[in-house]
């Protein structure tokens, strides 16, 4: 592949489009609401379209990595947007979005004999800019090898996991263990500093003893110094958790429900921030 066509220039998709332009592909996007993005990539090389249906005839591979299952239907099902796709290119949808989603879009796709790779990522804003991110593939394997030297220009670590939807369904398990760890260690701090420990002290000890985890390794910094700028925003996390509890299980998920009521809670006040701002509840101001 060659011509890529990247929707979704955000927190995630910009850096990651930044590092196919690095990698010498050719790109193409378009401009949602914020222009910035876009200006800084066609700086350095990328063409800019009137309309994603433009991006989608021109383009022989699609990248989009948007905030919801409501992006990904408005733009990827889009009538025009079907009708215009180039016959021999193939999609790869990283937004973390629903299985069921990704599962019509794939339907939808594979009428038009358009290949499908499910593949939502992790690794932050941070991992997206050094190139380092982990994708959870969903799809055929022969689809991941084609396009596999696009990922690894994005990406370190690349699992296939399952047909399409089960990169969307691992995600959504990771972001709800993510989320419960994240309230967790805000409670762990806001205890520390009730009992006068001291933070580093607290890190290594924890950090090497049974109740690490990596949200508090790399989320006690800025709990500590209440720095809540995002990274990661809270309403995103808030539409992950809700991801997971949908799927619902036989029994219950106790502690998943617990904890989507405290994002849904936080995210009027808090949604555009980062997820850590889950912690203002048990932190002192
Ligand atoms: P952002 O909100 O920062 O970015 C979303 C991007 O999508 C924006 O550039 C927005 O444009 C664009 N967009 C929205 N609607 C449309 C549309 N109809 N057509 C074209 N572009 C559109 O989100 P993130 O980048 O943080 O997250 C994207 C996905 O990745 C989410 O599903 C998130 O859960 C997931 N994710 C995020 C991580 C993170 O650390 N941030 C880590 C791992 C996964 P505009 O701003 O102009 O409206």
């Amino acid at each position: 592949f060659k011509r890529i066509g990247f929707i979704g220039l955000g927190a995630m998709g910009f850096p990651m489009a930044k590092n196919l332009l690095k990698n010498d592909y050719e790109l193409h996007v378009i401009a949602h609401r914020n222009r910035e993005p876009v200006d800084e990539l066609t700086a350095q090389g990328a063409t800019e379209h009137k309309s994603v249906a433009d991006i989608f005839s021109q383009c022989d591979c699609i990248i989009s990595i948007l905030p919801t299952d409501k992006e990904m239907e408005s733009v990827l099902l889009n009538q025009q947007v079907l009708d215009a796709i180039n016959p021999d290119s193939v999609l790869i949808e990283m937004t973390s979005g629903s299985p069921e989603m990704m599962k019509k879009v794939h339907d939808a796709y594979q009428l038009k004999g358009i290949p499908v790779l499910d593949g939502p990522v992790s690794g932050g804003t941070i991992g997206a800019e050094n190139g380092t991110l982990t994708v959870m593939v969903g799809g055929d394997p022969d689809v991941l090898e084609r396009t596999r030297p696009v990922l690894e220009a994005m990406a370190k670590n690349i699992y296939l996991v399952g047909s399409v939807g089960a990169g969307k369904a691992i995600k959504a398990i990771n972001q709800m263990l993510a989320g419960i760890h994240m309230v967790a260690s805000a409670e762990a701090v806001a205890l520390a500093e009730k009992l006068e420990i001291d933070m580093d002290k607290l890190k290594e000890v924890v950090g090497n003893s049974s109740g690490a985890s990596w949200m508090l390794a790399n989320k006690m910094d800025g709990l500590v110094k209440r720095d809540f700028t995002p990274g990661f925003k809270l309403n995103l996390m808030k539409k992950d958790i809700q991801i997971a509890v949908n799927e619902g299980v036989d029994k219950q998920l106790p502690l998943a429900n617990y904890v989507l009521e405290l994002f849904k809670q936080s995210e009027k006040e808090s949604g555009e921030e980062d997820f850590s701002a889950i912690g203002k509840s048990s932190l002192s101001t």
